[in-house]
């Protein structure tokens, strides 16, 4: 990725662009427009204008045009797969399943939305507001700004806009400069499917143009960064609108001495190592109860010794693909260095691959302890540590000694226990005998604790977040004036005295409270 930049005579920027590069073979492959705060402006503006109308559309139109989306989505799948790949890195396999995640998300929401969105009547108890009719409505809250990240061109960024739009919203997505191309495939979608023109509008730039977003529209769903998280909660919280975030994790997996051997290691090498280790789902770290520990690591090292790792040149031609973000090669390294320094052994991998694009080795540690980097900050890479412990007690402790709580994962054939130690665990997302899947889940709430993030992905509370409640009362049978009202009548205070008393005071007393 290279900026290039030219200016006007009067100082103005003229065809800023960002040129995206292939990260499995270096080669260029597109150029994108470098959106000024000014252009995420007027985007913004033409969402507004296109709003009302989205909006007053019932949920079935909306559905109507998901449908239209999903099939383009099937038809174009290659076109899509290629894109995504061309700009990632990531593997045919990898690319597939944004495209599974895509049209799922479609018929979800086109199904769901009408049903999380509903009115819900609301009966009180309080004689104060007897023969009131009340209700609740889920109201849009205008534009989204979806900020996306580089690991899944397709699943974070427009996955995050279905839900948005299906709740009536217009969207705006600012997709991460080192893969925008996906996005503005789903721009060329809209137009193809006959979308009404700026419900949906992508603007293309680094993070100069996401601040824009975030500093213009009237919710920001995130997903990145811890660090830059923090930034855009405060200048949300700054603008008083509402966000929603899902950051980094350190994703921890727990074998029990009772688990089978063979799923143990094939959910970890693949929670590990899929999508080149670069999700924020990836496990991360993994804690084996002494007894099946050796056992263990040495099925998943010699697993760990047939994976390749390469160009993607369609399916089966490698297992872990390129990493994407140029950054993420040293910070791999540096947690393999540390962790070597501090006394851990590699017994698979450990290196920077050769050329040309960017691969690191796939990697698996062992001899690890928590003072290690690998152990505590999240990798987002093909490497694996893993850590012995005496038992189960030890494991749920160290999966809480962290800053970060997304997801969490139990290998057991006890479910009963399992489930006991699972429910202890300090993670928004815990799986047993499986790790991940809470993310093809749609109807399972995905979103992290701690410094993981802030609200949830998907599920009911996936969709009411883009919406405003609103709280109506409707007094159907209004009297001329009310006991309480003005002028204030001393007898009428006295029978609402009398009435609590009845009601709360009589009541707590028979119960001696
Ligand atoms: P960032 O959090 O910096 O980037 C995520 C998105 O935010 C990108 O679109 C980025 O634009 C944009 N952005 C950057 N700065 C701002 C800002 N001030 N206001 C609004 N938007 C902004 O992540 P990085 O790409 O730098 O990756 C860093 C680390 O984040 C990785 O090492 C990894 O640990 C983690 N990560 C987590 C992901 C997850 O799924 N939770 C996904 C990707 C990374 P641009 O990319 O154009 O600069």
């Amino acid at each position: 990725m290279a900026q290039t930049r030219s200016l006007t005579p009067d100082g103005a920027r003229a065809d800023a662009h960002i040129a995206v590069d292939n990260p499995a073979t270096g080669a260029v492959v597109g150029h994108v427009a470098d959106a000024s705060a000014q252009d995420v402006e007027q985007a913004v503006a033409r969402a507004r204008q296109a709003q009302p109308g989205w909006a007053e559309l019932s949920a079935r139109s909306r559905a109507e045009f998901f449908t239209r989306g999903r099939r383009w989505l099937l038809t174009h799948r290659q076109e899509i797969i290629d894109s995504i790949v061309a700009e990632n890195g990531k593997t045919q396999e990898d690319a597939i399943v944004e495209i599974v995640y895509g049209v799922s998300a479609f018929a979800h929401w086109a199904k769901r939305a009408r049903h999380y969105l509903a009115d819900t009547k609301i009966r009180s108890l309080s004689p104060f507001v007897l023969g009131r009719s009340m209700y609740t409505r889920r109201v849009p809250l205008g534009v989204v700004g979806v900020i996306g990240p580089w690991n899944n061109p397709l699943i974070n960024s427009f996955g995050d806009a279905i839900p948005a739009l299906a709740a009536g919203n217009a969207v705006v997505l600012k997709p991460s400069e080192y893969t925008p191309l996906t996005a503005l495939l789903m721009e060329k979608m809209t137009r193809e499917c006959g979308w009404p023109k700026d419900v949906f509008q992508v603007v293309t730039g680094a993070g100069a143009t996401g601040q824009a977003l975030v500093d213009t529209a009237d919710f920001v769903m995130f997903t990145g960064s811890t660090k830059t998280g923090r930034a855009v909660a405060a200048r949300a919280g700054e603008r008083l609108v509402p966000c929603s975030l899902e950051l980094g994790g350190k994703d921890a997996l727990i074998v029990l001495a009772d688990a089978s051997l063979e799923r143990a290691v094939n959910v970890t090498l693949h929670g590990a190592l899929c999508n080149g280790g670069q999700m924020c789902t990836s496990v991360e770290r993994v804690y084996v109860e002494e007894p099946v520990y050796d056992a263990f690591v040495a099925r998943l090292r010699r697993r760990f010794e047939e994976v390749t790792s390469g160009r993607s040149a369609g399916l089966g031609s490698t297992d872990v693909g390129a990493m994407t973000f140029p950054p993420q090669m040293s910070i791999v390294e540096d947690h393999v260095k540390d962790a070597v320094g501090r006394g851990a052994r590699v017994l698979v991998g450990g290196h920077t691959a050769p050329g040309p694009g960017r691969f690191f080795e796939p990697t698996l540690l062992v001899d690890v302890d928590h003072t290690m980097t690998c152990m505590r900050e999240e990798t987002f890479g093909p490497t694996l540590p893993v850590m012995k412990v005496a038992n189960a007690e030890e494991a749920v402790r160290l999966v809480n000694d962290s800053t970060y709580g997304l997801q969490a994962s139990i290998i057991s054939s006890n479910m009963k226990r399992a489930r006991h130690l699972a429910e202890r665990l300090e993670a928004g997302c815990v799986t047993i005998n499986d790790a991940q899947t809470n993310y093809m889940a749609f109807g399972l709430p995905m979103g992290g604790w701690k410094e993981s993030g802030l609200g949830v992905r998907h599920g009911a509370e996936g969709i009411r977040k883009y919406t405003r409640l609103q709280a109506v009362s409707v007094n159907r049978f209004p009297t001329r004036r009310d006991l309480h009202m003005l002028p204030f009548d001393p007898s009428a205070y006295r029978s609402i005295l009398r009435l609590v008393d009845l009601m709360y005071g009589n009541r707590l007393r028979r119960r001696g409270k």
